[in-house]
């Protein structure tokens, strides 16, 4: 049978960022819209999920997967990032040290991943203003400087977190 259109194509998303940054809470946000309490025990990730993303050129399918027990700097094999269509690293606005591994995490996912892979620096945890220590200038800085795109979100309230998977997926959609 010929393919006329295949809508099925499915770009492999990957969360990456510290331990506790809140990758497994962002995902879950994504897929059910709620936020559980309480960390995510490592090996109890959800692995991955597969989600269809409308945007204004067409649908998208997403199949993202959770970074878990592997957050340690370079412990990740090179072939998950290599075929990965789209990355959101994250960083925690109350956690210094995520946010200053989030240099060793760039230059990481420049090494091994697609010089094409969309690429999105996600400040989490937005809704913790009163224990925030990186500022919003900070996160955008540093994607400028390594020209990557910049969104502050809450895994706990929902705020941006369907916003950046439309942003990747209408990113991808332009690709194709
Ligand atoms: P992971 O190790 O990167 O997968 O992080 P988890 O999703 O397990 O989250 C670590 C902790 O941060 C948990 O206690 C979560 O409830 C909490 N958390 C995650 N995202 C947010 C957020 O956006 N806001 C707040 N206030 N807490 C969050
Ligand atoms: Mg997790």
């Amino acid at each position: 049978d010929t393919v006329v259109c295949d809508e099925s194509f499915v770009h492999k998303t990957i969360l990456v960022g510290d331990s506790g940054v809140g990758k497994t809470s962002f995902l879950v946000q994504f897929d059910t819209g709620k936020f559980q309490h309480g960390c995510f025990a490592a090996t109890v990730g959800i692995g991955f999920t597969t989600k269809t993303v409308l945007t204004p050129e067409g649908s998208v399918k997403l199949q993202i997967w959770d970074t878990a027990g592997q957050e340690r700097f370079r412990s990740i094999t090179h072939a998950y990032y290599r075929d990965a269509h789209a990355l959101l690293l994250l960083y925690d606005v109350t956690s210094k040290s995520s946010f200053d591994n989030i240099r060793a995490w760039l230059a990481e996912i420049k090494e091994y991943a697609h010089d094409d892979a969309v690429i999105v620096l996600i400040a989490n945890k937005a809704d913790m203003q009163s224990s925030r220590v990186i500022r919003r200038e900070d996160g955008e800085r540093l994607a400028a400087e390594f020209s990557v795109t910049f969104m502050e979100t809450s895994a706990k309230n929902g705020h941006n977190v369907t916003h950046a998977f439309q942003m990747i997926a209408t990113n991808l959609r332009q690709r194709q």
